[in-house]
């Protein structure tokens, strides 16, 4: 039997194994010096702006939220084809989830649909950049900027993509990231925000330990309701670790996404009927590689196929207005069509920085035999 090909792995070296042993040695194993380090280099990364880490990348949106004073009447636009954390978080604080329709081709929000959704009690949007393939930032922004709207981008996948050359992060309103183990830099668990100035980045720290403010030798005061959200030195060192290797995993990824294009074919997409991502490789960071199947084969039919290959397939993801919690706030289905059938077909190929051109032939040809 072949080798089990798995979806996603992380890439940890020695190095970083090391650099966790001597934080648990070092008698400060919480939030420290090596938090404060890992928060240093992302803000030079992110061209200076503030940036906060946390135990999450889920609570960095909830906190973006917060922050911006968005609550009970205020609505708030993202896509149905996230992971629900995107939609959870409008629920946590008390907001109104609204849903846009995504575009069959980038599987992003189609921001000619959100344009629509906006209404009077419109307070934010929350665009995903989906297999870290950027919206039109340009577009995403005036849009923005037209209604007066605030903008968390929930920038989970996206660490390593750029728009004009510009690193997601960089600009922009609230920019947020997970450190997920799947994603493609991790703390294990994880994530970051970035911030607009000072005063913003005062707030989210308030926010991600319990509205503690302290002065002095002993003074401290509590005047809004934080969480817990803090991360650790363990994380944060094997954040610092990851960081290094961003340039060199992100390449990676781009090079074995050109491979599956080229060993696919020309006529995979015709002679299958299967939809592959846009070919585009200066922007995205090939979080995922996703197609969307023909209709003629279900997707548990496919998983099932491919790991008879031995090879693991995710699906990114399942459409968030469907789920009960959300059925129970009116939504149903035939209201988002295209996320609907795309939640319905899409996979997720294996796709990550270990893996070698031979893997991706072997993914390609098994391809071709379960769906050719
Ligand atoms: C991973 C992910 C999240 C949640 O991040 P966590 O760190 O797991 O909380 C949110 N949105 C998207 C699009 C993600 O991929």
């Amino acid at each position: 039997m072949t080798r089990h090909l798995p979806f996603s792995q992380p890439l940890i070296d020695e190095a970083t194994i090391a650099a966790v042993g001597d934080v648990l040695r070092s008698g400060w194993i919480t939030s420290g010096p090596k938090v404060a380090a890992f928060e240093a280099q992302l803000s030079a990364y992110f061209g200076g702006r503030p940036v906060r880490t946390f135990n999450s990348g889920t609570c960095t949106m909830e906190i973006a939220l917060r922050i911006a004073g968005i609550g009970e009447g205020d609505e708030v636009i993202t896509t149905p084809i996230s992971w629900v954390a995107t939609a959870n978080v409008i629920l946590e604080v008390g907001a109104t989830p609204v849903f846009a329709d995504i575009d069959p081709i980038t599987r992003n929000l189609d921001l000619d649909k959100v344009a629509a959704a906006i209404t009077p009690r419109t307070k934010a949007i929350i665009p995903v950049y989906l297999a870290g393939k950027p919206v039109d930032m340009d577009k995403l922004y005036a849009l923005a900027k037209q209604h007066n709207l605030r903008v968390i981008e929930d920038a989970a996948q996206a660490i390593g993509s750029t728009w004009n050359g510009q690193p997601i992060g960089s600009f922009g309103d609230f920019v947020s990231f997970s450190f997920q183990a799947n994603k493609n830099i991790t703390t294990s668990e994880g994530g970051c925000l970035v911030l607009n100035n000072a005063e913003e980045a005062k707030l989210a720290e308030k926010y991600r330990l319990q509205g503690v403010t302290r002065g002095g030798v002993d003074g401290i005061d509590v005047d809004i309701l934080g969480g817990k959200f803090n991360m650790t030195d363990i994380a944060a060192v094997i954040g610092l670790g990851q960081f290094a290797q961003l340039d060199k995993i992100t390449a990676q990824r781009r090079k074995l996404a050109r491979h599956y294009f080229t060993t696919l074919g020309a006529d995979f997409e015709a002679k299958t009927g299967a939809q592959l991502p846009p070919a585009e490789f200066e922007q995205t960071n090939w979080h995922l590689f996703q197609i969307v199947l023909p209709d003629r084969i279900t997707r548990p039919e496919f998983m099932t196929r491919m790991k008879e290959f031995n090879i693991g397939v995710g699906f990114h993801y399942a459409p968030i207005h469907l789920f009960t919690l959300y059925r129970e706030r009116g939504f149903h289905e035939g209201m988002f069509p295209v996320a609907e059938h795309v939640g319905k077909q899409i996979v997720s190929l294996p796709m990550f920085a270990q893996m070698d051109e031979a893997d991706v032939e072997r993914v390609c040809a098994a391809m071709w035999e379960v769906l050719g």
